[in-house]
């Protein structure tokens, strides 16, 4: 189709808008989903470059926009997105430099970006399994720690984030930034304090809390017993006791130096590893 016409400074060749204006609507609608309210209004989210985007299609996420910058264009994997996003019912945008700099808010930004549906897993279908392991986060605030944990939870096989309370958003630029990707691939639930712990008497797991006055080392739990929750406190406050008396056993990672704690991140990380010891091998599953 080579049909051409303008509206509202938007240029329509075949399936593809073309767009060099930042007061365009479109654009001004994607650059509102660095906000919360918007997002979670929307149920969208954006996600940068070609393989998170090529990633994420392939794992089932609905495109809603694929947005790419003029210099990707004829790019035969872009235009194979780009059929594929129109296939499914998704808009797709081309853009200049300018306008994508202001998409993505960075200097010298990727070629490609998507806006996708946002998926959440209800807490309620969660039963978790033999050799299952959860992480259940507790008022996170920290994208960077949020991202980063999802990411370390998908490359240590875990099967879910449960995010307890009033926590970042998986969903915000910075946090799906910080999951290399990984937001794709690991489920995520959300739950109140209340909904988390009726949940967790209902399944048949082990909780396993982490707190600086835990009596438990860390290494000396027997993992392999039951599927296992790993419960994460909060970076300033760590985890209230209404929380952490209720879990089965509360850990301690032993320290030595100045240092008060380790990073929230980094300790779910050491629990990961340990938690899943005997489930990992360079062999792979
Ligand atoms: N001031 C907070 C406190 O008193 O708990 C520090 C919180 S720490 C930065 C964030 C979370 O990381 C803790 O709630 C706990 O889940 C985990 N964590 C950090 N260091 C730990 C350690 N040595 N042993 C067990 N958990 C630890």
């Amino acid at each position: 189709m080579s049909e051409f016409h303008r509206e509202d400074g938007v240029r329509r060749v075949g399936q593809v808008k073309e767009i060099t204006s930042l007061a365009n609507p479109i654009v001004k609608d994607i650059k509102a989903l660095a906000n919360k309210k918007a997002r979670e209004e929307s149920g969208t989210f954006i996600a940068e470059g070609l393989k998170l985007v090529i990633d994420a299609i392939e794992l089932g996420w609905i495109i809603r926009t694929l947005i790419y910058a003029k210099a990707a264009k004829g790019k035969p994997v872009v235009e194979k997105v780009a059929a594929k996003t129109v296939a499914s019912g998704g808009l797709v945008l081309e853009v200049s430099e300018k306008v994508m700099s202001s998409i993505v808010r960075r200097d010298n930004p990727q070629m490609v970006a998507g806006v996708f549906e946002q998926r959440w897993r209800p807490l309620a279908g969660l039963k978790p399994k033999k050799h299952e392991t959860y992480v259940a986060l507790d008022r996170v605030r920290d994208p960077g720690n949020l991202g980063t944990i999802i990411r370390t939870a998908d490359a240590a096989g875990a099967s879910g984030v449960v995010l307890v309370g009033e926590c970042t958003d998986p969903f915000s630029v910075e946090t799906v930034r910080a999951t290399m990707g990984s937001v794709f691939a690991m489920p995520v639930s959300r739950a109140s304090a209340e909904e988390f712990l009726a949940w967790r008497k209902g399944v048949d797991a082990q909780v396993v809390a982490t707190h600086l006055a835990g009596s438990v080392d860390y290494r000396t739990v027997d993992y392999a017993r039951k599927p296992t929750v790993l419960l994460m406190g909060n970076e300033q406050s760590g985890l209230p006791d209404d929380l952490a008396e209720k879990a089965d056993t509360r850990v301690r990672i032993p320290q030595q130096g100045r240092a008060d704690s380790l990073n929230l991140a980094v300790a779910t990380a050491v629990m990961l590893y340990e938690s899943r010891r005997h489930l990992l091998s360079l062999e792979g599953p």
